[in-house]
């Protein structure tokens, strides 16, 4: 069953495409005590309120929400602070480049920790937010806020020392940002210099999920007595981001692809990969479940996190991919197949997968194709 209190959201309503979240209660508290009222509004240049929802469907990440949600996702911005502060080593003295730098928090990290200078580039209207809030910090001669895209701007160093980014995805690869950072390190990285993250993981399991594949498969195939079907054949193409409840895993976790950052090219990001899930008990699977790992290895002590069903939420949540038939499997059986994953052609943003599985069970006996496209 999928965790009632999350939001879910398929990624076709994914605009902002990083969705809320929410940790306790914490949001309660700090909404209290604030205020909207004129006097209240900061002493900051006047805001930009010519925007229209127009202007943020294209570019989400000019508006403050999503760096919200990515700032309150602790899992994800301690670990990166972590990373940083406890191995303030690899920092000092260093030049750094914040590929993608959002509000400027990990450029304010690196800054903290002593590194030399860091370049922080950002090609949304959130850039001249960062600016501000470099100046507001007392940041100003240390972080350099340049506005506009990795792929288009000219850095005024030749060469950086430390390549920092939080470049992931849903399904660790949509919205394709894993590009950018690949053309930034093969552009200024010097030659022993450092990626963080440096390792990405893919992992694939099954689940059991018929209440939640009922409600948003099955359910266009009688809408109000009349048949809908048409329907269902897209929604059964569109992963599904949602919380899977890790008692909902029927199988063992598979890893299927390693990234390592410092060394892999954009093609890499291109794969197929072969699993074997092994049914840990005897179920029925109804979807499998795609998240990923990312890891810090060249920290003091290896660091990371894991978006994974058995590890605490973060707002990537896991990726769902619902199968046609319902699988009854006995414990020991296998499902066995491969996952093959690339770039959409027309747009390279989107995420194509295809799935090719077979079981062949006591109680069943199948083998099929599925395609899917995170868009
Ligand atoms: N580093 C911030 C933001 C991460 S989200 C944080 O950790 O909170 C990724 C950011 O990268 C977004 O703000 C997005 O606008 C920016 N971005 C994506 N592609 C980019 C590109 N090609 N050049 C510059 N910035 C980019």
């Amino acid at each position: 069953m999928h965790n009632p209190d999350a939001e879910t959201s398929t990624m076709n309503e994914a605009k902002p495409t990083k969705i809320r979240f929410e940790y306790g209660d914490d949001d309660e508290a700090t909404a209290t005590g604030s205020s909207n009222l004129d006097e209240d509004l900061p002493m900051c240049d006047p805001v930009d309120d010519d925007k229209t929802s127009a202007d943020y469907y294209f570019d989400s990440y000019s508006h403050f929400g999503i760096h919200e949600e990515m700032l309150k996702d602790v899992v994800r911005t301690k670990t990166y602070q972590n990373v940083i502060y406890r191995n303030t080593f690899l920092f000092k003295d260093k030049i750094v480049l914040d590929v993608g730098a959002g509000t400027g928090i990990l450029s304010l990290f690196c800054a903290k920790a002593g590194a030399k200078h860091v370049y922080a580039v950002e090609c949304s209207q959130m850039a001249d937010m960062a600016k501000e809030i470099v100046e507001a910090n007392g940041y100003s001669n240390v972080i350099t806020v340049l506005k506009g895209k990795i792929e288009e701007i000219d850095l005024p160093v030749p060469q950086v020392d430390i390549i920092i980014s939080e470049w992931m995805g849903y399904f660790l690869l949509y919205e394709n940002m894993l590009n950018t950072v690949l053309y930034a390190r093969d552009k200024w990285l010097v030659s022993n210099g450092i990626v963080l993250p440096d390792n990405a993981s893919l992992y694939l399991t099954a689940i059991e999920d018929a209440e939640y594949k009922e409600d948003k498969i099955e359910f266009w195939n009688n809408v109000y007595g009349f048949d809908m079907s048409c329907i269902r054949k897209q929604s059964i193409m569109e992963p599904l981001v949602d919380t899977v409840d890790q008692n909902q895993i029927v199988t063992n976790c598979q890893l299927l692809k390693t990234m390592d950052i410092s060394k892999m090219t954009s093609g890499d990001a291109s794969f197929t990969a072969p699993f074997k899930l092994v049914a840990e008990r005897d179920d029925y699977i109804h979807a499998l479940v795609a998240y990923f790992d990312v890891s810090f290895t060249v920290c003091h002590k290896p660091t990371g996190f894991s978006t994974g069903p058995r590890s605490r939420n973060t707002h990537w949540k896991q990726t769902v991919l619902y199968l046609e038939e319902v699988l009854t499997i006995c414990e020991g059986e296998s499902v066995t197949g491969s996952m093959t994953v690339a770039q959409n052609k027309k747009n390279p943003r989107d995420v194509d997968i295809t799935l090719k599985y077979s079981l062949n069970g006591q109680r069943c006996v199948i083998s099929r194709t599925q395609h899917y496209k995170m868009r």
